[in-house]
This record gives structure tokens, C-alpha cells and sequence, in this order.
């Protein structure tokens, strides 16, 4: 039975049982034709491994008939045997190949085949944000205010589309060849489908959450759009500072500083009176004091400070020298 009704395809993939990432293999999907009973093979070379996940490691992959690359998000069924986790890959897909933006890590395809399921994903070749931060230690104020404009104009682009992406956070922020920022991994999203709808499922990864997903359940209020408003708040402080700004011991503790909101700014990094003033208008307990996409984005950090067009990816690894 397929996974997804959406794709009636199948596949087998020829070393399925061998699948341990340290080889070239190649992944055959046999897709139907659409009139008759005839199908297709369509056959993609597995290369290296780019990253791991929760349930899905993540390979360069090329299309043999078009030569074209991608990144294949493979995630074994064997991990797909509870109810929930199978709910969550169909939510994850169906959300993300509706949602298409410069911004946005492009969803390209999806087939399965005995073993796992496939999803085709737009190549990110510069890894993430978050890799970039630890060789780095961390951004300047231009370099987070080019990342943070991309990351703006993605969410505006989803919250836009009713879509609460919920799990913003560094290693999510991906970069193409160009270091244009791509958003990725869609795995707790959600789509909102009547304007006043409050989803009251915890999600979102301890260092990035928003308080009133902590409080949640106890207090029955919900969450919206501001969870991701939140999420920026800490990316932004983050790239500039190098740690989040609720690191602590273990889960608990950064709970506590989340919901106590207690955060400082290290002294001797001296940041701008700009930055610091938006991150904290945009890092509010209360998600009704948080501002508006549009708020952030005509902040003047955003438009009175140096903003560069593009960046070179020798940034990667080296700190600029701003003239
Ligand atoms: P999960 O949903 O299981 O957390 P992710 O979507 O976060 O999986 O992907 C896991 C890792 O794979 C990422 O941290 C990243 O290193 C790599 N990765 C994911 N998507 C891409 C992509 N489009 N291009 C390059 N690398 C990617």
C-alpha cells in the first residue's frame, strides 16, 4: 500500500539491503505512466551523506536521465511503523511542495520503494547556518542582517500561506552555492486553515522555543504565527553572540530561562544599540506584544545599517573586513 496517495508510485532500490551510507548506490523509481498500465524507470545515483535527522539521513543524489543534482531525504519505512511518524512525513510533504520561494529549499519530487521513501530536494551545497556559526563562532551585524532579510521574506512567504513553520532555528536555515538562505525541513509545520485556529501541540527544538508553547497545555492559550516571530528573535541573537540566549545545562533549565525570559547581551561584543533594540522587541513572553513580520522588516537595522546585496562563500570560514 502506498505511503501517500498523492504519488502513486513505486520503486525498488537495488542495494536496499546494503544501505549504509558509505557507498555510491543507485535508487531505481518505477513510476506509472499516467494513461494505462504501463511505467518507467527512473534511476539516481546516491552519493555522500550531507547530514542526518531525526529519521531521515539526507545524500547528494543525481538524476540519471537529466544529470541534474539534488539532495534525497531517504527515510526507512522501518521507522515509519507507528501511526504518528507516518502522519508526520505526510504533513511534512504535504505542506512543503506547496510552498514555492527563493527562500524556500525547493521540494522536488517524492517516490518510495520497498524499503524507504524518497523526497527529491533542491541541492543546498554550503550546508547550514548552523555549521557556518560554529566555524565561525559567530556572524557581523551585515552578515546577520543579509541572512535575516532572507529569512524575513520566507516566513512572511509562508505565514502569507497560512503556514506556521514552527522548528526555525540554525540548522534548518540551509545555503546554496550563492549563501542564499533556503529554509528547510518542514517536519512540524502546520497549515492553518481558519484564521483564529490555535494549535496546542508541543513542538520545536528546546533552545528556539516560544513560551507559550512551554505553557501550552497548562494554560490552554495555544500557539500561532509568533512562535516563528520568536524563533527569529533567537536566530538573530544567536548568529551575532554565537549560543542561544536560553542556553543552559539541560532542557529544563533553558526552560526556565524561556519562560522567565532571561537573557543578557555579553558586554564585550559590542553590539549595536540597533540589534539589541530588536531583538528585544522581538524576543516578548507575551506573543500579542511580539511585532508583525512587517514591523521587524522596516526595523532600522534592517535599513539603516550596511545590508550587502550578496556574499562571497569564502565567508564560510572567514571573517569579513567591512569597508
Ligand atoms: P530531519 O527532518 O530528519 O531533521 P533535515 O531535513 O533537518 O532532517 O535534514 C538533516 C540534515 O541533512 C540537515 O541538517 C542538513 O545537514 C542535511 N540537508 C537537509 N536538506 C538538505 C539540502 N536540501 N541540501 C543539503 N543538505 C541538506
Amino acid at each position: 500500500s502506498s505511503l501517500l496517495r498523492a504519488s502513486e508510485k513505486t520503486a525498488s532500490s537495488r542495494t536496499a539491503s546494503s544501505d549504509d551510507g558509505s557507498q555510491d548506490i543507485m535508487i531505481e523509481e518505477k513510476r506509472r505512466c499516467p494513461d494505462g498500465d504501463g511505467h518507467t524507470i527512473h534511476q539516481y545515483l546516491r552519493g555522500r551523506m550531507l547530514g542526518k535527522g531525526g529519521f531521515a539521513k539526507v545524500y547528494l543524489c543525481t538524476a540519471m536521465d537529466t544529470g541534474k543534482q539534488y539532495a534525497v531525504k531517504v527515510v526507512a519505512k522501518s521507522n515509519l511503523v507507528k501511526a504518528r511518524a507516518r502522519q508526520k512525513l505526510q504533513t511534512e510533504i504535504k505542506i512543503h511542495r506547496t510552498l514555492k520561494h527563493r527562500h524556500i529549499c525547493q521540494y522536488k519530487h517524492y517516490f518510495e520503494d520497498r524499503s524507504n521513501c524518497y523526497i527529491l530536494l533542491e541541492l543546498c551545497h554550503n550546508q547550514s547556518l548552523n555549521e557556518m556559526i560554529k566555524r565561525r563562532k559567530r556572524l557581523t551585524e551585515p552578515e546577520a542582517a543579509y541572512f535575516l532579510n532572507h529569512l524575513l521574506d520566507s516566513v512572511k512567504f509562508m505565514h502569507d500561506n497560512s503556514v506556521i513553520h514552527r522548528d526555525l532555528k540554525l540548522g534548518n536555515l540551509f545555503l546554496d552555492r550563492d549563501m542564499e538562505l533556503k529554509v528547510g525541513d518542514f517536519g512540524l509545520a502546520t497549515r492553518v486553515e481558519d484564521g483564529d485556529e490555535k494549535r496546542k501541540t508541543i513542538c520545536g527544538t528546546p533552545n528556539y522555543i516560544a513560551p507559550e508553547i512551554i505553557q501550552g497545555d497548562k494554560s490552554k492559550r495555544g500557539h500561532s504565527f509568533e512562535v516563528d516571530v520568536w524563533s527569529i528573535g533567537v536566530i538573530l541573537y544567536t548568529m551575532l553572540v554565537g549560543k542561544p540566549p536560553y542556553e543552559a545545562k539541560d532542557v529544563k533549565a533553558t526552560y526556565q530561562r524561556i519562560l522567565a525570559n532571561e537573557y543578557s547581551f555579553p558586554g564585550a561584543l559590542e553590539l549595536s544599540e540597533r540589534v539589541k533594540d530588536l531583538i528585544r522587541c522581538i524576543l516578548q513572553s507575551d506573543p500579542k506584544d511580539r511585532p508583525s513580520l512587517e514591523t521587524i522588516m522596516a526595523h532600522p537595522f534592517l535599513n539603516d545599517s550596511p545590508l550587502p546585496q550578496y556574499l562571497p562563500s569564502n565567508l564560510l570560514h572567514r571573517v569579513p573586513v567591512w569597508q
